[in-house]
């Protein structure tokens, strides 16, 4: 099944995107002038050294070097194949490639069509059944006697899976749905032993667990009875991942841009009964940590964070397991501590909206809480082994603080409360951290600027053209394009003058995209923007003088050693003749210099 997709298609679809559509939701990006600026998820990044232009189309990390178009990007960052990212933004383009079996799209494309339908399905069946059948009595008394407003229970889609072994199963097979797919999502169980499959969620309320268009991928299922587990989770499934969802979500996204912040609950009835008092921008994280994914899908909506925990001490312990990838991240995250034994769902209903509210306004950095809690009882004159393993747990961590003004004065306050000399505790922090300073080092030629056998005049000619493709007509209406002796080179100013043929504003990355370095030379040439266009047009004639300079000089040299053979071989005529051509390449040359 090869298919080839042509390099203007490939073009066109990359036009049609933006990098920053493909960036943005995943790195928060500050715009800079005419890029933007973020912090590179290749390597752990302090400083935002992720460079995007949109211009161009290119993005490069000034950190560890990574860079390229819209499908380097998107095949790095989603651990995707060429043909596999080509094909997800051809989709998200509205260019679909044309199918080489008969019109028929992709295996996965199919699975996961096939998948949301049978959870739409699903969740119709256990919301019809909790609004109307007589089965769903006790669920609903159940829901009204926790508060849920009606509105709620429609607004999330709520529904109830009877305590029968075949309701859903039988709703599923009348509706011709594929008991063999429901079961692979969780929602069937497969019989031991007479075969065929039973339901298994009963009696129980049902969360759908949705997408960012509010797709059902998963459900979350509380038992009504004495069932254990209390709470039972759709299993993983190709649709699903335990982690990689928060629930509520896609209810929430626009309540958390416009608030720039989110508020993170731990459960189900947490988030429900947060919204129903007003507290829109809340997502329940459905654990007791943060997965790097769920951060990542939060992180671009908002970098406040304020997490709810139950005060208790296992309560505020749970609070502080993500504490590093927040100061790596630079997520502003603060905590709020309910009373011992409160979860909001509960707080709210006994305090009120206005006590939780002002709960919220009280929130504290989570490193604050974290050093009170590690410094508590820790004095000045505390013994060596106390210091020693405090300061063990907490440089590591001040190690991955993102900004230089927090990071110092977190020093102080360490410096203060142990009485560690403050130097003393730079010098330590300044120490590489043995885990995870190991950066991916990009494969290939470890030169950012280029290609090793390029000589001085070539590097200059190359940054020129691949941040101006436009100008490459001009290097090879001069004719010196063979004067060029770097392949790499030569192979660039050719990507360059084809881009630039198309009338293409984007980087020459087409015919690059088998050559790693020379596309990441390009990303970091356009991302760093060196010239203006006035100053590449000096530099790119200054980088043919200087080419033809070298090959004057070249010629020149030729000819002494020709001349020298023809005194030497007694050959007055031919002399005379390398002589003339001599003269003529020295007022040439004279020419170049004036
Ligand atoms: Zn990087």
């Amino acid at each position: 099944m090869t298919r080839k997709i042509s390099d203007k298609k490939i073009r066109e679809i990359a036009e049609r995107l933006s990098i920053l559509d493909v960036i943005s939701p995943v790195v928060s990006l500050q715009k800079s002038g005419k890029s933007y600026k973020g912090l590179c998820p290749f390597h752990p990044d302090k400083n935002p050294s992720l460079v995007v232009n949109p211009d161009r189309n290119t993005f490069y990390c000034f950190g560890c070097g990574v860079g390229g178009d819209i499908y380097s990007f998107f095949m790095r960052f989603h651990r995707l194949t060429f043909p596999q990212a080509l094909e997800e933004l051809a989709r998200r383009a509205g260019l679909p490639l044309e199918r080489a079996e008969g019109g028929q799209p992709s295996q996965g494309d199919r699975m996961r069509q096939a998948g949301l339908a049978m959870n739409a399905l699903a969740s119709r069946f256990f919301h019809d059944t909790l609004m109307k059948s007589r089965e769903a009595d006790r669920a609903r008394q159940y829901l009204r006697q926790r508060g849920i407003d009606p509105s709620i229970v429609s607004l999330y889609g709520l529904g109830y899976a009877p305590n029968r072994w075949n309701a859903l199963a039988g709703f599923l097979d009348k509706n011709g749905a594929s008991l063999e797919l429901a079961c692979q999502l969780g929602l069937l169980a497969r019989r031991k032993s007479e075969g065929g499959f039973y339901d298994r969620f009963r009696n129980r309320i049902m969360f759908p667990i949705t997408d960012a268009e509010g797709r059902a991928v998963a459900f979350g299922a509380r038992s009504l009875g004495d069932e254990t587990p209390k709470y039972l989770n759709s299993q993983d499934s190709f649709m699903y991942r335990k982690g990689s969802f928060l629930y509520g979500l896609s209810e929430a996204r626009q309540s958390i841009r416009e608030q720039d912040v989110v508020i993170l609950v731990e459960g189900y009835f947490d988030l429900l009964t947060m919204h129903q008092n007003g507290f829109t921008h809340a997502v329940a994280v459905l654990g007791t940590s943060l997965t790097e994914a769920q951060i990542a899908s939060l992180r671009h909506l908002t970098r406040n964070f304020v997490l709810v925990f139950d005060g208790d001490p296992a309560g505020k312990k749970a609070s502080f397991r993500n504490i590093g990838d927040f100061l790596e991240k630079g997520i502003s995250a603060k905590a709020v501590y309910l009373p011992p034994g409160e979860d909001p769902d509960s707080y709210l209903k006994t305090q009120g909206r206005e006590a939780f509210l002002a709960l919220l306004e009280r929130a504290r950095p989570l490193v604050d809480l974290f050093l009170e809690d590690r410094l508590r009882g820790v004095r000045a004159d505390a013994g060596v082994e106390t210091k020693l393993r405090l300061l063990r747990e907490m440089l590591p961590l001040f190690q991955r603080i993102s900004d230089p003004l927090e990071r110092n004065l977190r020093i102080q306050q360490i410096a203060d409360r142990t009485g560690v000399p403050e130097p003393f505790l730079r010098e330590e922090l300044s120490k590489p951290r043995g885990d995870k300073i190991a950066q991916p080092a990009p494969s290939g030629r470890q030169n950012p600027d280029g290609g090793a056998d390029w000589s001085p005049e070539e590097r200059l000619l190359c940054k020129v053209l691949a941040q101006f493709p436009v100008l490459a007509h001009r290097f090879l209406e001069s004719g010196l394009l063979e004067k060029v002796r770097s392949p790499s080179a030569r192979e660039l100013i050719l990507a360059c003058a084809e881009s630039a043929g198309e009338g293409d504003a984007g980087a020459p990355m087409g015919r690059l995209r088998q050559d790693e370095d020379l596309a990441r030379f390009v990303a970091r040439v356009s991302c760093l923007g060196e010239f203006t266009l006035p100053e590449a047009e000096i530099a790119l004639a200054d980088a043919i003088r200087r080419l033809q300079k070298r090959d004057l000089l070249e010629r020149l040299s030729d000819l002494n050693r020709r001349i020298r053979e023809a005194e030497i071989g007694n050959q007055p005529e031919l002399q005379a003749r390398l002589f003339r051509e001599k003269q003529r390449i020295i007022q040439q040359e004279k020419a170049l210099l004036s």
